[in-house]
């Protein structure tokens, strides 16, 4: 297995970047995760749109142009024999003596590729759903550019580990949840409507989350994007989890209450046939 890493493709144990990455010292860098599906990178543009706009809010640049990226993105999956499965890409400030303040414009932006192999089509968290419990959201006020920095998610998904759930669904100090520690929230009313929070700078706007309305909009399955409190969650009648890794994962249980009749609901069933076909180039957004 290979990895990428500054210009060059090494063996996967080889990789390694300098003890003076600011994405080391200071988790300065942001990153992208995408999925493959059949060799080929799901919502490639949608993708290396959000890394350009994380980099821009940063004020970094991309390592190379847009064309060449794509390049090295199919020659790791390539190398890789990977036909399904995830390609994670993250850049960082690149290596200069620590100093809180930003390097000159000299400094390169330092680049890593690595790829993981999945089975989507036989996960059982899409068949028997997943649990989530809920934890306060203590992130900054820039959840919106895709950093490395992610300690505050880290701790929370810790404690949904420890607590046997598969996800924690971060709540604010109005009660209102958020998202998941890596992965957007959703709920679907008794009325049959989907329910997920307004892309603000509270959240990340994934993009999962993002071709799931274009598909709701193309289906006519009724959505708003607003606020939601955890007890509303708590009442839904069905709920999911939406990322690059997670596709739509139904939720059955938040903190002790079930959702529904505690399996995944039908709404859910099919949204999650919908972006699997859509993943699999079988329809388009
Ligand atoms: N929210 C957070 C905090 C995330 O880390 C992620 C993905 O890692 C998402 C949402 C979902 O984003 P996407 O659908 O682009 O994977």
């Amino acid at each position: 297995r290979y990895c990428y890493v500054n210009g060059r493709f090494l063996p996967h144990r080889d990789g390694a970047v300098h003890i003076e990455d600011r994405g080391y010292q200071f988790a300065d860098g942001v990153y992208e995760v995408v999925t493959i599906a059949n060799g080929t990178m799901v919502d490639e543009d949608p993708h290396l749109d959000r890394l350009e706009r994380s980099l821009k809010e940063l004020r970094m640049r991309m390592p190379m142009a847009r064309g060449a990226m794509k390049l090295k993105v199919r020659e790791l999956v390539r190398r890789n024999g990977l036909k399904d499965g995830l390609v994670y890409m993250q850049v960082t400030r690149g290596v200069a003596p620590r100093n809180h303040a930003f390097p000159s414009d000299k400094v390169p932006p330092a680049i890593v590729m690595t790829t993981k192999k999945m089975d989507f089509a036989k996960m059982k968290k899409f068949t028997d759903g997943v649990t989530v419990v809920s934890a306060p959201d203590i992130r900054w006020g820039r959840c919106d550019i895709k950093t490395v920095s992610l300690l505050p998610n880290c701790l929370a998904k810790q404690a949904a580990t420890e607590a046997g759930a598969y996800e924690a669904w971060l709540v604010d100090e109005k009660g209102n949840v958020t998202e998941g520690s890596s992965s957007n929230a959703w709920i679907i009313t008794k009325d049959g409507v989907l329910v997920t929070k307004p892309a603000t700078n509270e959240i990340l706007n994934g993009i999962t989350r993002q071709t799931i309305l274009d598909l709701a909009k193309q289906d006519g399955v009724p959505f708003e994007e607003r606020e939601f409190t955890l007890e509303e969650a708590y009442e839904a009648k069905e709920a999911f989890v939406s990322s690059a890794t997670s596709f739509v994962t139904p939720v059955v249980k938040i903190d002790d209450h079930v959702i529904g009749n505690g399996h995944p609901g039908s709404l859910c069933e099919k949204l999650l046939g919908t972006y699997q076909d859509y993943a699999a180039g079988r329809r388009s957004r």
